[in-house]
């Protein structure tokens, strides 16, 4: 037997020991704890249950939870905190929030990350307007199938806390301070393992006078004392019912070999009195011996985000070389991820094999789709008289880099590309894909008769998968259309590489960019392209000296 194995604890234990039968003595001593500390982290959001609340003061409870909440998913409570204030000086009540729009919403959760929770936040809004007479349902059972975006746990938070129901709640520090409660080392995310923990949860509910405030001294407890590393045991009000921590001291303590008999232990204390070896437990994957309370819950194997590519486009237009600069913005549709924010024009996913003239190619197609009269394409420009080139040469804001593509070439209207240079790639992880923003600057001159930018097409229909291969598509016996769908497939709005409709662009000023809804990626993006800038202005300043760049 190797050395490893026999570090493997195989201690036996039955089903009981992640079992609270006798939930009372537990959750007075949370109770006792919470009303000591509630009030420490000033959440604003955070305020007694008042049994003499009308419906209307609990449903205008349950708005103020349920925002809270979401703005807390992946959020720490001190980041919360200032834009939750700022949210509820703008829409006090669900009805100001319904009567918004996704624009105002981004705007103010700008920032804060995962936008989707804003768009989940203004539909959910509109829905309890328009359905429940602006009321979010009183009843966890209601609210979590009828309003989207409010999952199992965010009921139960916003229903115990709000309307008092007796209702469990289950997010990840409540996950955390039960698997070590119950001593449970089993996969984290396994419908048996979250069963047991549900339940678990539950069991501190039923006869609660205060389940709201129970609740949210789970929370408490596992986000400022149960913490991920290093736990505070020392200071911890179910210390001595907890499992995990019994184990651990018995450990420290040479009891080790003997094995724990959780029939009797503390922690047994408050769980059924069980030693039928029928009711072994068959859910918990072995520990190491000697393991510390941290090595619950069991660490769940990290799914491998998918990576993407992305080829951004920051589209720059200019009357001359010394006229304003614009900036080309897409809105996103208001549905899916990003949902309403802008972006600079992009080919989304891909092939990490896309070649540099390929990715001329795609600025290219952009500028078809989206401008009224484009420039011509890279055919037509190579085709270009070559003193338009000396001519371009002169309009240099930034020193082109090695990769840097001159291709300056006016149409019929006047509107030309001068220049495509790359700025680099830009890494942004979201929770399930790492994607690379591979961004190059598309600098465009002339083409108007004034100083306002190059007419846009209203809607453009942006057919990103058209722009993933860079080349047209063809169907076999109809006509081709530049997106690939067929007319009567065009006119269903079926096709199967339609992109997300909704889209609108616009021409911002140097200045607006960085003020626009953009999410966060976009604003490093921003950065990276003003970062060439910077890099080619020091050059040309280096150029002009008579040094080398
Ligand atoms: Fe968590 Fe330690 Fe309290 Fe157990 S005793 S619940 S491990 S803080």
């Amino acid at each position: 037997m190797g050395a490893e194995t026999e570090l493997v604890q195989t201690h036996p234990h039955p089903v009981a020991l992640h079992v609270i039968s006798r939930p009372q003595p537990l959750r007075d001593a949370l109770l006792t704890w919470y009303d000591q500390v509630h009030a420490l982290r000033g959440m604003p959001w955070r305020k007694p249950y008042n049994h003499a609340w009308d419906i209307e003061q609990k449903a205008q409870r349950a708005y103020e939870v349920w925002v809270s909440e979401i703005m807390l998913q992946q959020t720490q409570v001190a980041t919360v905190i200032p834009y939750y204030n700022k949210w509820m000086d703008r829409f006090p009540t669900i009805r100001d929030l319904a009567a918004s729009d996704i624009d105002t919403v981004n705007g103010l959760w700008k920032g804060l990350g995962y936008y989707s929770r804003a768009a989940r936040l203004l539909n959910g809004a509109k829905k309890a307007v328009e359905e429940f007479d602006g009321r979010l349902p009183d009843n966890a059972k209601d609210m979590e199938n009828k309003v989207p975006g409010i999952g199992r746990y965010s009921a139960g938070a916003i229903c115990s806390i709000a309307y008092n129901e007796r209702v469990p709640v289950l997010d990840g520090n409540v996950h955390r301070l039960l698997s070590r409660v119950l001593a449970l080392h089993a996969p984290p995310k396994a419908k048996q393992t979250l069963d047991v923990l549900w339940a678990g949860a539950s069991a501190f509910v039923p006869d609660a006078d205060r389940p709201g405030d129970v609740n949210q001294a789970l929370i408490e407890l596992g986000s400022t004392v149960c913490k991920v590393r290093e736990p505070s045991c020392g200071v911890c009000p179910l210390q001595q019912w907890c499992a995990a921590y019994e184990r651990q001291e018995a450990h420290g303590q040479g009891k080790e070999d003997e094995g724990t008999n959780y029939a009797t232990s503390n922690s047994g204390n408050q769980r059924q009195n069980v030693s039928d070896i029928e009711e072994l437990c068959t859910l918990c994957e072995p520990l190491p011996v000697g393991s510390r309370v941290s090595a619950y819950p069991m660490k769940a194997e990290k799914k491998k985000a998918r990576e993407e590519l992305d080829i951004v486009n920051v589209i720059e237009w200019r009357k001359n070389a010394s006229g304003a600069r614009w900036f080309l913005l897409v809105r996103r549709p208001e549905g899916g991820l990003l949902a309403g924010l802008h972006e600079f024009p992009t080919a989304q996913n891909v092939p990490v094999t896309t070649s540099p003239t390929a990715q001329i190619t795609i600025a290219d197609t952009l500028l078809s789709a989206l401008l009224a009269c484009p420039p011509p394409t890279r055919s037509s420009r190579s085709a270009a008289p070559s003193d338009s080139s000396s001519q371009a040469s002169r309009r240099r804001p930034a020193k082109p880099s090695p990769g840097t593509r001159d291709v300056p070439h006016a149409g019929g209207h006047g509107l030309q590309v001068v220049k495509i240079v790359p700025a680099g790639d830009v890494l942004h992880v979201f929770s399930h894909i790492r994607k690379t923003y591979r961004v190059q600057w598309v600098l465009l001159e002339g083409g108007a008769d004034g100083s306002e930018p190059p007419s846009l097409v209203e809607r453009p229909d942006l057919a990103f998968e058209e722009l993933a291969a860079a080349k047209p598509k063809t169907v076999k016996g109809k006509s081709s259309r530049k997106d690939g769908s067929t007319s009567s497939e065009k006119a269903r709005g079926t096709s199967p590489t339609s992109p997300p409709q909704g889209q609108t662009t616009q021409w911002v000023p140097l200045d607006a960019v960085a003020d626009a809804n953009i999410g966060t990626g976009v604003v490093k993006i921003w950065r990276q392209v003003r970062a060439l800038w910077a890099d080619g202005e020091k050059d040309e300043v280096a150029d002009d000296n008579g040094h080398d760049a």
